[in-house]
């Protein structure tokens, strides 16, 4: 199983952590095959808005989100990738009961190098002018962050990982997880191969807990369908919507495509890692295979309800056919990133919450450090523990 390179690694799942986890133990020399049932990004990844931000009330998910979205922005320089992430600047509304924490907030992220300031709700409005800022008590502006491509990312890191010396199996899926004596010694594909690995790291996302739960472990993870309406504003998109777009005063964000497309979700404040009580939970999808990936004209007008209020201009755009996502869920909204109980060398990556995208590039740094090293402090506060005996 080991050779020349030392331990054997297999990661499960070529989303945005695990493309990420392959990378990076590829770049430290660790022997790696990535395995994926599809392709790159064929998960959430794909539906994600990929809006890059380092603004979080909990610090270990702001460091790592600063750290994942500048991954994602060297991407070109570090391992030679395309241009992925679009610096158009990520802008926050706050309301005023709200407003002491964030900027508390804002200064603790400040201090750890992002940049980052609070700014008042009329400069919002000097920079969007068609933004309604009247009930708002803050504007959070982060000028260096943004969005990136999800699939132009995962795909460039996979690339990563492959140039690096890791071993990319598409169109393969794990069966199951190959434990022997308490201890994994690989997996097993649904063709019945068997590639033996002193260490696995499920970055599975929403598939995860069916996988742990047939190894005895309760994730306390639940799957939440989450719709996007599409906006057609030919050639002034930007116009409209200069930046990323996260409104902790109606629960919504936005964010421009490009310079003809808005895409606007539902928010739940989970983002900030602080979820708000008084939102209605979206729909759970029992089975991520089988779910309706579509948002039809009603249920884009759902979506667009509270937001018109803030952005008149969006009412008067076209609305494309919309489509859902999922989000693993943990009960914290802090994903669960840790060794997967009674089962020496597996790791797992999930309960990401809805902010895996920028998490995962860094996420992925950490687990390897965690399986290539044995520790990775920065993970601490994500451990399954925190939620008590789930074996
Ligand atoms: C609509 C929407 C908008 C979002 N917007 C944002 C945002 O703006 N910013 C942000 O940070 N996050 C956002 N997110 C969340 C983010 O997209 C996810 O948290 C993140 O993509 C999860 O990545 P992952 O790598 O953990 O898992 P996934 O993307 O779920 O990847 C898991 C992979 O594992 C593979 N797999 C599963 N089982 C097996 C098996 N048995 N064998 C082989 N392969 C397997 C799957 O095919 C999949 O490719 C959004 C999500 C959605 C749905």
């Amino acid at each position: 199983m080991a050779n020349a390179r030392g331990t054997e690694v297999v990661v499960v799942g070529a989303g945005i952590a695990g493309v990420s986890t392959a990378y990076h133990l590829a770049a430290r020399g660790v022997a790696t095959t990535l395995l994926e049932k599809r392709h790159p990004a064929y998960g959430p990844t794909w539906r994600s808005s990929a809006i890059c931000h380092a603004f979080y009330m909990a610090p270990a998910l702001s460091r790592l989100a600063a750290r994942g979205t500048a991954i994602l922005r060297d991407l070109p320089a570090t391992i030679g990738a395309p241009v992925v992430f679009r610096p158009v600047g990520m802008m926050w509304l706050v309301g005023a009961e709200a407003a002491p924490a964030w900027r508390a907030a804002v200064e603790r992220i400040k201090g750890e190098g992002a940049a980052i300031e609070a700014i008042a709700p009329a400069e919002v409005a000097r920079m969007a002018p068609g933004i309604v800022t009247d009930d708002a008590a803050l504007g959070v502006w982060e000028p260096t962050c943004g969005y990136a491509d999800p699939y132009g990312a995962a795909n460039a890191l996979a690339e990563g990982a492959r140039r690096a010396g890791a071993r990319i199996r598409l169109d393969t899926a794990m069966m199951r997880l190959v434990v022997e004596r308490g201890r994994v010694a690989g997996i097993e594909t649904t063709g019945g191969e068997r590639i033996g690995a002193d260490a696995v790291v499920l970055a599975t996302g929403v598939w995860t807990r069916p996988i742990a739960a047939r190894l005895g472990v309760e994730l306390p993870i639940t799957v939440e369908r989450h719709g996007m309406a599409v906006l057609d504003a030919p050639a002034r998109a930007r116009a409209i919507l200069p930046f990323a777009w996260c409104d902790d005063i109606l629960c919504n964000y936005a964010r421009p495509e490009g310079e003809g497309t808005i895409l606007v979700g539902s928010w739940a404040g989970g983002g900030t890692g602080v979820r708000h009580g008084d939102v209605e939970r979206p729909d759970q999808a029992d089975d991520p295979d089988a779910y309706d990936e579509l948002v039809d004209q009603a249920g884009s007008t759902e979506i667009l309800t509270h937001i018109v209020r803030r952005v008149p201009a969006f009412e008067s755009l076209g609305v494309r056919r919309g489509y859902a996502g999922l989000y693993d869920m943990s009960p914290d909204d802090l994903p669960i990133i840790d060794r997967l109980p009674g089962v020496d060398g597996a790791h797992m990556i999930c309960g990401s919450s809805g902010h895996g995208f920028k998490l995962g590039p860094a996420v992925g740094e950490e687990v390897a450090r965690l399986v290539a090293a044995g520790q990775a402090p920065a993970l601490d506060d994500f451990a399954l523990a925190r939620f008590g005996d789930t074996a």
